[in-house]
């Protein structure tokens, strides 16, 4: 048996213990049983963004390519509406000709600005956490079980000069301070965890592709899609077939000949902008990946140790949109039996999106990687290669 330990988790026992305590898979985990939020547009425009950098049709005609990305987003759409009862939900509607808008706006800028050629995207991995004392050794809960960190990337890429990037997708109301995100544990964490997972692979660092949501008005602005339609060679981007990028024979390619020929100075810090994006390139040192390692590993002993503490850490940012304020402020006027009830009545176990068969992007280890992800502990039949 495992602890799992995920990013979404970490950060709610960064941003409150006990919205981790209760929320957490690892704890109560539980979620409320009606929706919090209207749409989720960040989910449905990701959707979109994962057909839009699906590596099999990367080469393809845009012509081709276009139409299936928007019947992804309507499709996302039209799902979340069924799960949602959309006609009762005040600002469904709008919210979602803000995400096609988006998304219009953005097949349109995004081939203005490509130097990357997408190598795996929705992908999900999964490192054994080390001891942070004791690196050669696994790290265990209170309970014997091995500690593991379960993450999915939105995208790995390669750029023109065969590095590999981490590239997140983010739907935003207004951009993330820049020291925020060179500053983002779940991000390096993130190029820590993918090159445990992935022998041999190493990460130059993440892309932070942020895309604010428009306001009605500036939806009415919204620029056509059409400069996304051309072949990959005018609208930019590495090509797949190409000896140097691409996605298909990127593992073995990487793995026996490929070293990554950058350019002597490199900045830490890049931006690709637009009017309703911005795309930021953040180069992760090495010290910084490992470092981003121990810390993720020094938390995880914390969270699954005994007798870890927990308490409630209000603040505006954190309680705004907290699914659990209802019953937290139950407990905070010492109401702990009302509290009890409102998680029992309106609480129910929480379902993750884990891995998916069928799910786009999804993948075991084993497809094109030749090497198991390296476990801690087991049997020796366990440890042996398959
Ligand atoms: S409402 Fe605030 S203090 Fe209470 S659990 Fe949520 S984030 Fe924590």
């Amino acid at each position: 048996m495992v602890a799992l330990l995920t990013p979404a988790d970490r950060a709610a026992f960064i941003r409150c213990r006990r919205q981790w305590d209760l929320g957490a898979r690892a704890r109560r985990n539980l979620e409320p049983m009606l929706a919090v939020e209207p749409l989720d547009v960040d989910r449905a425009v990701r959707d979109a963004l994962a057909v839009y950098y699906f590596p099999g049709m990367w080469d393809w005609s845009r012509v081709i390519v276009l139409p299936l990305v928007k019947k992804a987003l309507d499709d996302a759409l039209a799902r979340q509406a069924a799960q949602m009862g959309a006609g009762d939900t005040p600002g469904f509607d709008d919210r979602a000709a803000s995400a096609q808008a988006l998304l219009d706006a953005y097949l349109a800028w995004a081939p203005t600005v490509e130097r990357l050629s997408p190598v795996l995207i929705e992908v999900d991995y999964e490192v054994d956490l080390p001891d942070p004392d004791r690196p050669e050794d696994g790290l265990f809960a209170a309970n014997g079980e091995h500690i593991r960190y379960r993450g999915r990337a939105d995208e790995v890429a390669v750029d023109e000069h065969d590095a590999y990037w981490i590239v997140r997708h983010r739907v935003v109301r207004e951009w993330t301070a820049l020291d925020a995100l060179v500053r983002d544990e779940e991000a390096a964490a993130a190029c820590w965890a993918w090159e445990r997972f992935y022998i041999g692979m190493e990460i130059a660092g993440t892309i932070h592709n942020e895309m604010r949501l428009p306001s009605a008005a500036e939806r009415e602005r919204a620029p056509a899609a059409g400069a996304g339609s051309a072949d990959l060679l005018q609208r930019g981007g590495v090509p797949q077939h190409e000896a140097s990028g691409g996605g298909r024979s990127i593992p073995q390619h990487r793995r026996l000949y490929a070293r990554a020929s950058e350019p002597a100075l490199l900045e830490r810090v890049v931006h690709d902008r637009g009017p309703w994006f911005r795309r930021t390139w953040i180069r992760r040192t090495r010290p910084e990946v490992h470092q981003a390692g121990h810390l993720l590993a020094t938390e995880a002993r914390e969270m699954f140790g005994d007798n870890v503490a927990v308490y409630p850490s209000p603040s505006e940012s954190s309680c705004r949109r907290c699914a659990f304020a209802a019953p937290c402020l139950a407990l905070y006027e010492g109401r702990h039996r009302e509290a009890e009830a409102v998680l029992t009545s309106s609480y129910r176990a929480a379902r993750h999106a884990d891995v998916v068969e069928g799910r786009l992007g999804g993948v075991s280890w084993s497809v094109g990687r030749g090497a198991a992800p390296p476990r801690f502990g087991g049997t020796e039949q366990d440890r042996a290669p398959s």
